[in-house]
């Protein structure tokens, strides 16, 4: 499959970071992962470089506000933003976030494309259509990608994939095309690898 060898062996946490200066070089080109807190991020970094709890690190506490960088095999940066949508995070950690995040959009020559993740069960939310602007503004390129499909009958698909489609036709920067993926069943795994793979 194209993009497996992306992911084989060399997959590999390198840093969290919480500001700037902290940056790897940008040294080789890379993709971010976007979404509200629980909608499948760990799991899907985890599923896409076949490492069960690579990700779990930047679901620790104290990590959750972290830019964490994962390697691959001669390949993009996997770049994990810490979830967002917490209900009760404090006013001045969100500001600080918020800030960082903005930079690092706005910032980052090396940054291809972001991933925004969304419930297959939920669609689009507001705090996702707050990322989906911010990315609008920053001209990242971002691709949804439907998480925990599985959970969802195929029959009940359809009309959320409308509405996903309707919400994203208003932002200049979204890739058109979905990827409806299940990191429980493997659904979508492959494609997105393949995506990963191809960009340059
Ligand atoms: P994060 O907060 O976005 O990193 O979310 P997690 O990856 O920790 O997942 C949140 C919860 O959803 C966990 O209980 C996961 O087991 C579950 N989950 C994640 N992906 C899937 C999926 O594809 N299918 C199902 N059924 N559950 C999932």
């Amino acid at each position: 499959e194209a993009g497996r060898k992306l992911f084989a062996a060399q997959t590999d946490f390198l840093k969290g970071v919480v500001a700037m200066n902290g940056l790897p070089p940008d040294d080789r080109i890379e993709v971010c992962f976007a979404g509200r807190s629980n909608v499948g991020k760990s799991s899907l970094i985890n599923a896409l470089t076949g490492r069960k709890g690579l990700a779990r690190a930047s679901n620790t506490p104290g990590r959750t506000q972290e830019i964490n960088f994962f390697t691959t095999t001669d390949g993009p940066y996997l770049v994990d933003l810490p979830g967002y949508g917490f209900a009760n995070a404090p006013v001045a950690v969100v500001e600080k976030w918020q800030k960082l995040l903005k930079s690092y959009l706005s910032g980052r020559a090396s940054l291809r494309r972001a991933f925004v993740l969304i419930d297959t069960r939920h669609g689009i939310k507001a705090v996702d259509e707050e990322i989906m602007t911010l990315l609008d503004k920053s001209a990242v390129t971002f691709q949804a990608v439907l998480t925990k499909a599985d959970k969802v009958k195929a029959a009940d698909r359809d009309k959320i994939l409308k509405q996903v489609r309707e919400k994203l036709s208003k932002h200049p920067a979204a890739y058109p095309e979905l990827v409806m993926t299940s990191s429980e069943k493997g659904d979508g795994i492959a494609t997105l690898r393949a995506i990963i793979a191809g960009l340059d």
